[in-house]
């Protein structure tokens, strides 16, 4: 057994934080015992590790990332061999962890499910997965169709493509498809984006018949759907059809956010990947018409954003990492969330508890509460007072995944 005393605890269900705060994790992994310290015994021979002045809180969720992306540079992309991009994933996933996120649900790596196992087998070192895979519609945010008449998917020889499908017969077989591979989610797009080469962030793709085809699929082997959608039809399309999670929501208006509350569904903003394609454009080798579009979709954003926060919409935390530069990096959406509108504690909890629920696992993961993995972290400082010190690696002393560390600097 492992007892981690520390300064304040931070459970991740929002309520007051807890001045000497204990810990108690068992040999199965799990959670024993949260409190504090001083009502809680600890059994003889339990390793004790003590971090007065410190923060202990759950291990953080990275709700949308796409973890083999390394690069927009179509040059680049060219030039790097399948076999090199996935051993860089397993680097990118150690590196995700050792920054602290524990549980990390891949929007569309583009990757197969054997990445997880590598995880949980562990052959590799990395969060969590909760793994998403792709139907894409001809034309759509996910097409990687050029002009020149060349298509470089976001697939091209990765280990798995997007399933393409026009139809509703045909989307319900790429549904099944996708599903028999043994992905947690379906991934959609319900709207155009930016980076990719043919459509705009305002277009709509797929009709409600083929979404509500797709919903309904997910939902019979009991799994979900999660909708990229940033212009404001997609995102309505994206609710009415009864998807699980919206990814961006760069475009909401009072109708939106109405049927978010109304169906429960949950919105993940990823600020960081807006905000860095709106102030760092240079970083990721965008085409021309790629840059062209960042503006339309920046300038609604984070307005967008206030307003979800505002409402009380259920806000999960997820960065949209899509180049190499982000990845370890996660935590800045926090600072982020704070930034645009949120306290340091419910940019946590969206981090944690929403985001456990966002991800579907909120039964495994997420809070500090007994009988959940124990999956935790131990912070230099008080992030209720600087919610930036998460992403400061020189302040993580503890990460912890299902009782087991993996970065320990006490
Ligand atoms: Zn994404």
């Amino acid at each position: 057994m492992i007892a981690i005393r520390a300064g304040l605890l931070i459970d991740g269900k929002g309520g007051q934080p807890m001045k000497d705060g204990l810990v108690l994790t068992g040999d199965d992994g799990r959670i024993v015992r949260v409190g504090d310290a001083s009502k809680i015994p600890i059994p003889s021979g339990t390793e004790t590790l003590e971090v007065p002045g410190k923060t202990i809180l759950p291990g953080l969720f990275d709700s949308h990332c796409h973890m083999l992306l390394t690069t927009h540079s179509l040059e680049k992309r060219l030039f790097i061999p399948n076999s090199l991009e996935i051993l860089k994933c397993a680097e990118t996933l150690k590196r995700t962890l050792h920054a602290g996120i524990t549980t990390l649900r891949d929007a569309f790596g583009p990757s197969d499910v054997g990445f997880r196992q590598a995880v949980e087998t562990g052959i590799i070192e990395g969060p969590r997965l909760v793994m998403a895979g792709a139907i894409a519609q001809t034309g759509g945010h996910i097409d990687g169709y050029y002009p020149r008449d060349i298509e470089l998917p976001f697939s091209e020889g990765f280990t798995t493509g997007p399933e393409f499908a026009d139809g509703v017969p045909a989307v319900q077989l790429a549904a099944r498809r996708v599903l028999r591979k043994g992905f947690d989610f379906i991934k959609v797009c319900t709207s155009g984006g930016i980076t990719s080469p043919s459509d705009l962030p305002d277009f709509t793709e797929w009709t409600m018949e083929e979404l509500k085809a797709i919903v309904y699929e997910a939902s019979a082997r009991g799994k979900a759907v999660m909708a990229h959608a940033e212009g404001n039809r997609g995102i309505k399309n994206a609710l009415f059809a009864g998807v699980w999670s919206v990814e961006h929501g760069s475009m909401l208006d009072e109708e939106a956010i109405r049927m978010f509350l109304d169906r429960g569904t949950y919105l993940v903003p990823t600020l960081t990947a807006i905000d860095a394609l709106a102030n760092e454009p240079d970083k990721f080798g965008l085409t021309d018409f790629a840059r062209s579009k960042i503006d339309v979709v920046a300038r609604n954003h984070f307005d967008s954003f206030r307003k979800a926060a505002a409402a009380g919409i259920k806000i999960a935390a997820g960065t949209d990492n899509i180049e190499d530069w982000m990845h370890g990096r996660n935590a800045r959406e926090l600072e982020l969330m704070v930034r645009h509108g949120f306290t340091p504690m419910q940019a946590i909890v969206a981090a944690t508890k929403v985001s456990s629920e966002a991800c579907r696992v909120d039964s495994k993961v997420g809070t500090l509460e007994p009988g959940k993995q124990a999956d935790l972290i131990v912070v230099d400082g008080n992030p209720l007072e600087d919610i930036a010190i998460l992403q400061d690696q020189t302040k993580l002393l503890l990460v912890m995944k299902g009782g087991r560390k993996y970065v320990n600097k006490i």
